[in-house]
């Protein structure tokens, strides 16, 4: 058996896991990296990439088919568009290709060694490597576990990756389902179901709790319910499933409601979305000495993601929620300069949370009521996408969509800055920014924003909650 010791070894080359490596390398430690599957992680490979790359081509075609309505759209008129699921597909994997490629060069330019096998730990700093060479144990001074996390499966409902499937699943459905059952009505759910009814699937969705999308609140749900609600999407709230029967046709979905009365129908597909879970098993996390947290669920860390064991650290989704890309890169950052010698610790304002659905919501700090509950007096501030010139060019306003400041009344700091509607996403990177920096409503509405964007609306937003905007009475 080889060994191989280092300085830093980093288990998983997700998100998380690469940065570590990649700015770990950066600062000159001897580091390793071992990932079992390809270097990118779930984000990368069957996660945030690929979703929104199938959720861009379903608007296109959305797009496309509004122009080939009788007398067109815009003046522009088209034929009837047509869909080839599987060279969609083959599109959104060279996509997918090209980022892993991309991983695997910038990890090699930084001077990391990264290893293709299944790490498994015999003590908290050792492991062992099963590769196409043989088993190669790699000793290092210090760990950075970066596992990631699974699709939670129904047990009565087992995925087959064709008829039930994960998430994962249904970024390769080879055939376009003409009837999708989607449980769950969290963002993953949601965000597939929304780019499947756009590509022309009919979409049911079946959720547990009183509303879709729970952790947001009513008034920044609201225009996505409409949106499914126009479109045909079926939403059954308070309903849990019960069972999926796969038939010769199909599947025969089973659900039952608040009432207890049963209901089914069938799909060609189901796909369930119901959480995730953290990788912590069939690695030797039991070998580790490595406590967890209060839940059981995720590895125990403090403010700079140390574990119990001495120099042995944990990021990404394996140490719970928020469970976020971005989270689990900036950890990875500060692990990497941490271990390097440098002192940080994470000290986060603001962890934007985005759902690419239709409208796309944005939320970055409080809420109005979080921001109460946490004994703030705030004031709040709307400012509507049809108000906003920008907006309308884009058709951005169609969905109700609107840009929210919650600022403290006080100082008026910005507390939290939520935003919803088609292209929003793009809008978080001021927000995130005007969190993080401190900012009081006035530094935002003394900044000049560029005519015609939709920055306009944040900076109308922003007027508004201090009682002047122009554009809005
Ligand atoms: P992961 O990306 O899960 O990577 C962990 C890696 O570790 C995996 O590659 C795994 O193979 C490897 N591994 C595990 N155990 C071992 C072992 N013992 N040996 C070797 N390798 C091992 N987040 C966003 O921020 N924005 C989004 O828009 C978004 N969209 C998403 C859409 C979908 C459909 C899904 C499923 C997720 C989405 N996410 C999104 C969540 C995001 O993908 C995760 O938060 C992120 O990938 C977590 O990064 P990570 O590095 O912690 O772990």
């Amino acid at each position: 058996m080889k060994t191989r010791s280092c300085q830093v070894l980093v288990v998983g080359a997700g998100p998380g896991g690469y940065v570590a490596a990649i700015r770990s390398a950066q600062l000159g430690l001897d580091t390793v990296i071992v990932e079992a599957d390809k270097a990118g992680g779930t984000c990368l490979i069957r996660g945030c990439i690929p979703s929104k790359a199938i959720i861009h081509a379903a608007e296109r075609f959305e797009n496309l088919s509004q122009h080939s309505v009788d007398g067109g759209h815009m003046g522009i008129m088209a034929s009837s568009p047509e869909l080839d699921m599987q060279a969609l597909i083959s599109w959104k994997d060279s996509i997918v290709q090209k980022l892993n490629q991309g991983v695997e060069s910038l990890l090699k330019g930084a001077g990391a060694e990264l290893i293709n096998g299944w790490a498994e730990f015999v003590d908290a700093k050792t492991c062992k490597v099963k590769t196409e060479d043989g088993i190669l144990r790699i000793e290092a001074e210090n760990v950075i576990l970066a596992t990631g996390s699974s699709p939670i499966e129904l047990p009565f409902m087992p995925f087959d990756e064709e008829k039930i499937c994960s998430s994962t699943g249904a970024l390769d459905l080879e055939n376009l389902p003409s009837k999708v059952a989607i449980v769950g009505g969290g963002y993953i759910g949601l965000e597939l179901g929304c780019a499947l009814s756009k590509l022309g699937s009919d979409v049911t969705v079946i959720e547990g709790m009183d509303s879709i999308l729970s952790i947001f609140d009513k008034e920044l749900r609201r225009p996505l319910e409409i949106w499914l609600k126009k479109n045909g999407v079926k939403v059954n709230t308070n309903c849990m499933a019960k069972g999926a029967d796969i038939s010769e046709t199909g599947v025969i979905m089973r659900w039952s409601d608040k009432e207890g009365e049963e209901h089914s129908l069938e799909v060609d597909s189901v796909l369930v979305t119901v959480g995730r879970k953290p990788n912590t098993q069939g690695w030797g996390l039991e070998e580790m000495g490595v406590r967890m947290n209060e839940s059981g669920r995720f590895i125990a860390i403090n403010e700079q993601c140390r574990t119990n064991m001495p120099g042995v650290y944990a990021i990404g989704d394996v140490t719970g929620d928020p469970m976020l890309a971005h989270r689990a890169s900036a950890q990875g950052e500060m692990v990497a300069e941490i271990i390097a010698g440098n002192n940080l610790s994470w000290d986060k304002i603001a962890m934007p949370a985005i759902v690419f659905t239709e409208p796309e919501i944005v939320s970055v700090g409080l809420t109005p009521d979080e921001a109460k509950d946490a004994g703030e007096e705030i004031i709040v501030g709307k400012f509507p996408l049809a108000a906003n010139g920008r907006a309308l060019t884009l058709e951005a306003e169609k969905t109700n969509g609107f840009v929210r400041v919650i600022a403290r009344q006080s100082d008026h700091v910005i507390l939290g800055i939520q935003a919803v509607g088609s292209h929003v996403a793009e809008l978080s990177g001021e927000f995130v920014l005007a969190l993080e920096m401190g900012t009081v409503l006035e530094d935002v509405a003394a900044t000049v924003h560029a005519h015609p964007t939709m920055t306009e609306a944040f900076h109308e937003s922003v007027l508004k909650t201090l009682g002047h905007a122009i554009h809005i009475s």
